[in-house]
């Protein structure tokens, strides 16, 4: 569908792209040409050892940061960092992401600042720090991974499903407010994806109802989604390399479900 080098002369930066999602959106992204930003919890050997498999594997430039983004000093070293690489980012992808469950009169506030803060407030800092760059050059690609969860609620995810929905308004208002200055800025949406985030969840209930992995997984992944299976990582990274194409240049303020019929419901 696109050139194979379509993004080369690009740079990346993809927030928790260390594992599960934002791995695969990196995976794709440098397979592109694009230089990236690798970014995300891992000590400095780990990371260092994810830059070379990805130069070795892609022939681009890569940076590993492992900022800890739950405050704004944490945004602030990560683009910074980035910056001092590559001079400019083109692509900005806001990835990052914890989870935690419980009814909210139990929900640990603790909890309740760490998902606030990682899964929305990053976004705001990452933008906030690297959209003049893009307004500057006329071009940027803004990707914030919300949820369906932006969109509906699930029990027990209070924090969750408020910044999932924060993420949503935040892509809407950065899409109008760059409207004319060549910068997208658009929400992906998925359902369940077979990541580490969620194997926890697949886990307990295999527990509860003493079954295997798989059946547990299964069991959980039907009760909201009327496909049965999970949607694997590397379509999210498609999906986002069609968002960085030219052919996407008029999807702004955008939430693109890709959940399985999870909200068609
Ligand atoms: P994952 O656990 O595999 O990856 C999470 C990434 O975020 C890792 O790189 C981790 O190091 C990083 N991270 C977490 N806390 C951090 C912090 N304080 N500072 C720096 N980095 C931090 O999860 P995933 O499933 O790939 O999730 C990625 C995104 O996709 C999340 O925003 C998640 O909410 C969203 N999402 C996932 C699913 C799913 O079913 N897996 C569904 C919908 C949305």
């Amino acid at each position: 569908m696109f050139a194979s080098n379509m993004l080369a002369g690009k740079t990346a930066l993809v927030t928790g792209s260390t594992s599960g999602i934002g791995y695969a959106m990196a995976s794709k992204l440098a397979e592109s040409g694009a230089n990236v930003v690798l970014h995300g919890l891992m000590d400095s050997a780990e990371g260092e050892a994810l830059r070379q498999e990805f130069e070795q594997k892609y022939g681009v430039q890569c940076l590993f940061n492992g900022a800890d983004i739950s405050t704004a000093d944490g945004n602030e070293e990560l683009v910074a960092a980035s910056l001092e690489k590559y001079g400019e980012i083109d692509i900005l992808i806001n990835n990052a992401g914890i989870q935690f469950t419980a009814p909210v009169e139990d929900f640990p506030v603790a909890k309740w600042d760490a998902i606030i803060s990682i899964n929305l407030s990053s976004a705001f800092h990452t933008t906030r720090l690297l959209v003049p760059g893009m307004q500057q050059r006329g071009w940027g690609r803004i990707i914030n991974i919300a949820s369906v969860h932006g969109l509906v609620a699930s029990l027990n995810k209070a924090a969750y499903v408020a910044a999932k929905h924060g993420i949503v308004g935040l892509t809407k208002v950065v899409a109008l407010e760059n409207a004319d200055k060549g910068v997208t800025v658009n929400a992906i949406c998925p359902g369940w994806v077979d990541t580490d985030l969620v194997a926890a969840q697949f886990q307990a209930r295999a527990d509860r109802d003493e079954v295997s992995f798989e059946e547990g997984k299964r069991s959980v992944i039907v009760e909201k989604q009327p496909m049965p299976k999970a949607t694997p990582p590397s379509s999210l990274g498609d999906l986002a390399l069609f968002l960085c194409s030219d052919a996407a240049a008029t999807i702004t303020g955008s939430s693109l479900p890709m959940d399985g019929g999870w909200t068609a419901q």
